[in-house]
């Protein structure tokens, strides 16, 4: 990690944003400010990445935020399309089918990748390495946080040799993770969506092929004890299982008690124990997301439990979400209330999520006779086909109702060139308009947004599909809001860039 630290000076330097925590969502959220060209000081107590069992799946638009930062090279053969995954009873019989398609999607990705959550976390901070703007300093755990007009100052601690230290920036962002002092301190409190539950997570590495062991998902519904299997990147294979009342806790994480529960599946001649860990599954939200100039993200903003693969794909979107914005204000091109908008939009997003993935936990962690039977009788003989949801945003920036399509994720194209419409439009937004109006759009788009015509066939047919003549989609690829008419372009674009000096001084923008 780079060592050099400005900040025993006097008078620090001043960050655009500082980053409490390089988990995923520090890490992301740095990558992104970064590549909008804004300096950031990032913060992380730990000196390496957490090696714990945790996420071991993400999805398609994930995979389009590792687009925007340039990771996908270095993410390479470290990731790989995934199935989805299947419900079955303690019979065996099929209650729930979640299919997510290999083939590539509406994003331009598959729905569903395999990962190694540490490999993900490193490739993500060796691309932050290369980022001059971006200082990382691991082992500094940040103890306090005061408020000024026009920054937050920092107070942290050098965990080598216990210097405390003082930093300075416009924002302060908590990607601390659960527990977040950022939280604490912004006195924002959780909302409880009730589910608490304890399970055992292990990773294994395959010594030998298991095919048998199948490329799904799968959740045993087993009052006896529920239990998970999931087929990880490489020869990573991990099963969850519920803690039982009356398991023995100082037994449960023994290689002995690991082996002879998992009998059924594996063996020690097939593979060995990777890592282990206890953990109490959460679902909450946290009612405050943004307090002046602290925000939180990630983690520190919700926790669900893993049964949907959704908690760090949340905390990507939550820093998708909040980049641009952050942009936009500290380039004064936006009011800070924009930054109200990343809670407002967010939240019922995220608990969409949650809802569900405790909808799946009260299926999968069923122990009551009764319930279990009810459960196997109502799922068994109408087998659930159950889709990812891709939820709209929360009101806020974007036109939202009464169009209803605003606030949803839109389509990624493919251009005629073979190249995908993200990495041509880059991290801002895009007017993907009628070719006919492509002149009029240029002339009166600003220059941080990107005008491209519809010229390829998905493009005309999804612009059609809305019954529009244009689309003004955001930096984090959701929709704005729609023009039906070329007369309708301005009063869009004005909608959206409401300070913006580019409402009277046309002719800037990056045209195609
Ligand atoms: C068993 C399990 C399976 C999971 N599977 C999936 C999955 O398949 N897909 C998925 O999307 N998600 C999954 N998740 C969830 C995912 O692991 C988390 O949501 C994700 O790690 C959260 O990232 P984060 O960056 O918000 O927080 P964290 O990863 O917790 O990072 C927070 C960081 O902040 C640092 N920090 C904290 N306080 C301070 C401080 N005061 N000063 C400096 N640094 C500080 C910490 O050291 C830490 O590095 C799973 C989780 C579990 C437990």
């Amino acid at each position: 990690m780079n060592n050099k630290n400005p900040l025993s000076e006097q008078n620090p330097a001043m960050y655009d944003v500082a980053i409490v925590g390089c988990g995923p969502t520090g890490a992301v959220l740095a990558n992104l400010l970064a590549e909008c060209g804004h300096s950031v000081l990032v913060l992380e107590r730990e000196a390496g990445i957490l090696q714990l069992p945790r996420a071991i799946r993400f999805d398609a638009e994930c995979m389009r935020v590792f687009q925007s930062i340039g990771l996908l090279q270095r993410l390479g053969e470290q990731v790989s399309a995934a199935p989805g995954m299947k419900f079955v009873n303690a019979a065996g019989e099929l209650l729930i089918e979640w299919q997510r398609p290999v083939a590539l999607g509406s994003h331009g990705w598959s729905a569903c990748y395999r990962v190694h959550q540490p490999d993900l976390e490193h490739a993500l901070r060796e691309r932050l390495l290369e980022r001059p703007a971006v200082q990382l300093l691991t082992r500094h755990d940040v103890f306090a946080l005061t408020e000024h007009a026009d920054h937050v100052a920092l107070s942290y601690e050098n965990m080598r040799n216990g210097e405390l230290l003082t930093g300075r920036a416009r924002y302060v962002i908590g990607c601390d993770g659960a527990r977040s002092l950022v939280r604490r301190l912004m006195g924002s409190a959780l909302e409880d969506l009730q589910l608490h539950e304890r399970w055992l997570v292990i990773d294994f590495m395959l010594k030998r092929p298991l095919p048998e062991l199948g490329d799904y998902s799968i959740q045993y519904c087993d009052p006896q004890r529920p239990s998970t299997y999931i087929c990880g990147a490489g020869q990573r294979r991990r099963w969850e299982v519920m803690v039982m009342p009356g398991d023995d806790l100082a037994q449960i994480n023994t290689p002995e008690w690991i082996w002879a529960c998992l009998s059924r599946w594996i063996g020690p001649a097939d593979a060995e124990i990777e890592r282990s860990a206890v953990y109490m599954f959460h679902s909450v939200v946290a009612q405050q997301w943004r307090r002046g100039r602290l925000l939180i993200a990630g983690d520190a903003a919700h926790q669900t439990p893993p049964f949907m693969g959704q908690g760090m794909a949340a905390g990507i979107r939550d820093a998708a979400n909040l980049a641009w914005k952050l942009r936009a204000v500290l380039a004064g091109e936006a009011d800070d209330a924009l930054l109200d908008s990343y809670a407002s939009e967010r939240i019922p997003h995220v608990r969409e999520f949650i809802e569900g993935a405790v909808r799946f936990g009260d299926i999968i962690q069923a122990t009551d006779s009764e319930a279990v039977a009810a459960r196997d009788a109502s799922l068994s003989c109408a087998i659930e086909r159950f889709r990812t949801p891709e939820p709209a945003l929360g009101p806020g920036a974007h036109d939202g109702a009464p169009e209803g399509v605003a606030g949803q994720v839109t389509p990624q194209f493919r251009l005629a060139d073979g190249s995908l419409m993200d990495d041509v439009t880059g991290y801002r937004y895009l007017l993907l308009c009628r070719p006919e109006a492509l002149t009029l759009a240029c002339h009166l788009a600003d220059a941080s947004v990107s005008c491209r015509a519809a010229d390829e066939p998905a493009m005309r047919a999804w612009l059609d599909s809305l019954g529009a003549c244009a689309a003004l989609i955001r930096p984090d690829r959701y929709l704005h809001g729609l023009a039906h008419t070329e007369t309708d372009l301005e009063p869009l674009l004005l909608r959206a860039f409401p300070l913006t000096p580019g409402n009277s001084e046309p002719l800037r923008s990056n045209c195609a």
